[in-house]
């Protein structure tokens, strides 16, 4: 039996306070996310909910293969 518990993958570790900017900063056990800041004793959370779509992607490039054809059929370079 493990004393230690699984990590939290979400948990997002703060440089600084960002009441006081402090970096006196120690897990704190009001939630899986929360910190306490020593120099202005307040207690905060920090949670990475995730990462949006950018606006624009590029296009993705050929496959090896399908470039090797198009080269080998002389077409012109024209990513699908
Ligand atoms: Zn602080």
């Amino acid at each position: 039996m493990s004393l230690r518990r699984a990590p939290n993958p979400n948990r997002n570790h703060p440089l600084y306070c960002p009441y006081c900017a402090s970096e006196n900063l120690f897990p704190d056990v009001e939630t899986e996310f929360a910190w306490n800041c020593r120099e202005c004793l307040r207690v905060f959370a920090v949670m990475f909910y995730g990462q949006n779509d950018p606006g624009q992607r590029p296009k993705a490039s050929l496959s090896t293969a399908d470039a090797l054809k198009a080269s080998l059929n002389h077409d012109l370079y024209q990513p699908h």
